[in-house]
């Protein structure tokens, strides 16, 4: 393919949330596309929860798949928050118009991206993991690990924070920053607590940030954002044991008059995972190169403070796609580059900002809880709305923007 001719087909490296949403969405434009995941399986029963925001529904419906997230989700109406004292800072929610949050557990997500991706017969190759990437002027050829390779017209690095593309792309590309937290959750089949219904609670404690919700038949969900000063591997922290770190996260909501106590004492150790550090990415300045451009969190990471990383990524993909439909490549990455970057740096900024309030010092945490409840009382949720309020319209034609 010529750079001023329709791409046909396409790698999508990384077989996370990105990657298989890309593969669906460029389906849906009409260009061929495999998934390259470096494991030999999905993220069955890996990694915690997250809340897919109004915003990245959109975008899934865009290519008919938000059904997806609604049949396995449960809805979230507000956040509230905490101070460690239980008193109440804080009530915010997307404006009514606009649908739920939803929580869903990473792993069941992953697995409903998959199954749909496969019903929709897009190929996903497993235990594909890229090591290189050469790109000439007819084409692209990945290389992975196992000797094998794979060519198309171009390549869609889709493999997460860690991304090996990112660096293929620009060399000098940054790297992930620790932010100074380490992650846990939990599940909790009966937590004998009553539901809080639909509001999911986050509590700014004395040592270390919790946050939970009761759901109407009393299953239960909680995280914990645990100060840390020293950065920490998920390797390291999982070296540790549940066993210790329950005793730890205890010790560390000990003083706080909020639900934190009960519902870790409540845990059975065997339902602590141990999610790692939390990290802030620094801004990525390129995004492409040739016939190779990035999507998700390998282009932008959202710090899982700001609720917001896999919804965006799922707009990246789309967007991405519906460029690719109506520009030759070249023009479609950077009119991509040109609709995304404001919108995801915002976002960015955000959640950065909230990881400094998690680990605020006693003196930050004084400040915080009094200025708060006032800031908060200042936004008129239609100000929140522009995060939530996205629509990718998959039928206008792209157009390279002056
Ligand atoms: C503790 C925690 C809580 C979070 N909570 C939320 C939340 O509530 N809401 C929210 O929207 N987001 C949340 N996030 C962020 C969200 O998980 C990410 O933004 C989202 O997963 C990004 O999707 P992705 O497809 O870009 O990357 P990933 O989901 O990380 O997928 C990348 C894939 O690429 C594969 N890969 C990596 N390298 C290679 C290679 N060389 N070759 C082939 N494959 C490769 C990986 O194995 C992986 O499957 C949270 C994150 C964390 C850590």
């Amino acid at each position: 393919m010529t750079r001023t001719g329709k791409t046909r087909t396409a790698l999508v490296v990384g077989g996370g949330i990105a990657g298989p949403v890309a593969a669906m969405a460029l389906r849906q434009a009409g260009i061929e596309a495999a998934v390259y995941e470096a494991y030999d399986s999905t993220a069955d029963g890996v990694g915690g929860g997250m809340t897919i925001a109004p915003n990245g529904q959109n975008a899934l419906d865009a290519i008919g798949a938000g059904d997806l997230v609604r049949a396995i989700g449960t809805p979230v109406t507000a956040m509230g928050l905490r101070s460690w004292t239980g008193k109440h800072l804080a009530q915010f929610a997307p404006p009514s118009r606009l649908p739920s949050l939803q929580f869903v557990w990473r792993a069941d997500l992953y697995r409903a991206i998959y199954d749909e991706a496969e019903r929709r017969s897009v190929p996903v190759h497993h235990g594909k993991r890229l090591t290189d990437v050469t790109d000439s002027d007819s084409g692209v050829t990945a290389h992975f690990a196992d000797g094998t390779r794979a060519g198309a017209d171009i390549l869609i690095g889709a493999d997460g924070i860690r991304s090996t593309v990112r660096p293929l792309i620009d060399p000098a590309a940054p790297q992930p920053k620790y932010a100074g937290l380490v992650c846990f959750g939990a599940q909790m089949h009966q937590s004998g607590l009553p539901s809080t219904g639909g509001v999911m609670y986050m509590c700014f404690g004395k040592r270390a940030f919790f946050g939970y919700q009761v759901f109407d038949d009393s299953s239960a969900v909680w995280f914990v954002n645990l100060p840390r000063t020293v950065p920490m591997t998920v390797a390291e922290a999982q070296a540790i044991g549940a066993q210790e770190w329950m005793r730890t996260l205890l010790a560390a909501v000990a003083d706080d008059r909020t639900p934190a106590s009960e519902m870790i004492s409540r845990t059975d150790v065997g339902q602590l995972l141990i999610t790692g550090p939390m990290e802030n990415m620094p801004r990525v300045p390129t995004w492409t190169r040739g016939r190779m451009t990035l999507i998700g969190d390998a282009a932008h990471a959202a710090s899982s403070s700001s609720g917001q990383g896999a919804s965006i990524a799922t707009e990246s993909a789309v967007e991405l796609a519906r460029c690719l439909r109506d520009l030759p490549y070249d023009q479609a990455f950077s009119t991509y580059e040109q609709l995304r970057r404001p919108r995801v740096e915002r976002i960015i900024k955000l959640g950065a900002r909230t990881n400094g309030n998690k680990s605020a010092g006693p003196v930050g945490r004084v400040l915080r809880d009094l200025a708060m409840p006032v800031a908060m009382r200042l936004i008129n949720p239609e100000k929140t709305a522009w995060q939530f309020d996205h629509h990718i319209d998959w039928n206008a034609g792209a157009a390279p923007l002056t």
